[in-house]
């Protein structure tokens, strides 16, 4: 692990839908300026316990939570909490792209007229340095001001890394990060992601275990625990992970899902 202190630090964290928990007991440090994957089977929580790190989980309704998690070792989950810029320093990408019935332009706008960074001088350059990390400039920008939603599904999921990015965030979390992408798109997304890496935190899901190893430094392991309910198992340098899993009672998961 990296000798920084960490990006994030969970601790004892519990999720509850409804009172039903989610994600129980679960500890992990999530190091500065590297890529962190989250893996394990569907329906553990990944997502749930994706969207507890910026409180964005917190819009679909009745949720609960204990425990602590610090960014740079303040607790966001505490009273005084300035969410929209919580979410903004932790910017983060759905799995299903959701961008706005706007133009390309207007998508990425959005969050930074938020902000208060309005001259168009100014917002016509993070547009275009957005769209270029992205790798989409040269498609799009003869084309901005066309709607958003006429793009190609990667090209969709792309604009939303460029508008998690245009509000200049020091953490990016990104589910699913190539679902229903083909293998071109997803490997421009991969590319975009080896770039960030110097200097952004990254947290990604991913089902698929070669570009976990590809891309990211740390895995993450969720899976139900025995009360059934999703909890961290392992959390390690990724090169050991795909090698050999260290929690025995996983080691066929790891193994069959994984290999
Ligand atoms: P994963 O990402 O590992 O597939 P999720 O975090 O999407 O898992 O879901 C974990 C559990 O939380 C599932 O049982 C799911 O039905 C439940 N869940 C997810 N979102 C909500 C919600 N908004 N309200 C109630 N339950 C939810």
């Amino acid at each position: 692990m990296s000798k920084k202190i960490p990006a994030l630090r969970i601790r004892n964290f519990n999720i509850y839908y409804e009172n039903q928990k989610i994600i129980e007991d679960t500890c992990l440090d999530i190091p500065q300026n590297q890529i962190t994957a989250i893996v394990g089977p569907s329906g553990c929580g990944k997502s749930t316990f994706l969207q507890s790190l910026n409180r964005m989980n917190e819009l679909d309704g009745n949720i609960k939570t204990e425990g602590k998690i610090e960014f740079f070792g303040q607790n966001i989950y505490g009273r005084r909490v300035n969410l929209n810029r919580l979410r903004r320093q932790i910017s983060l990408v759905y799995a299903k792209p959701n961008l706005f019935p706007m133009s390309i332009y207007d998508n990425i706008a959005y969050g930074v007229k938020l902000i208060g960074w309005n001259p168009k001088v100014e917002l016509d350059k993070i547009i275009q340095s957005s769209l270029k990390t992205v790798h989409l400039w040269e498609e799009l920008k003869n084309k901005l001001h066309k709607s958003a939603l006429d793009l190609s599904y990667g090209q969709q999921k792309r604009l939303c890394i460029a508008r998690a990015l245009a509000v200049k965030p020091q953490v990016l979390l990104i589910d699913e990060i190539c679902a229903g992408l083909d293998y071109i798109s997803a490997a421009k997304i991969e590319e975009v992601i080896e770039c960030l890496s110097s200097e952004l935190t990254i947290v990604f899901i991913s089902h698929n275990i070669q570009q976990v190893s590809r891309l990211s430094d740390f895995t993450a392991l969720f899976h139900y625990n025995q009360n059934q309910v999703g909890q961290l198992l392992e959390c390690s340098a990724t090169k050991q992970f795909i090698t050999h899993s260290f929690y025995p009672g996983h080691f066929d998961y790891v193994v069959n899902r994984f290999r």
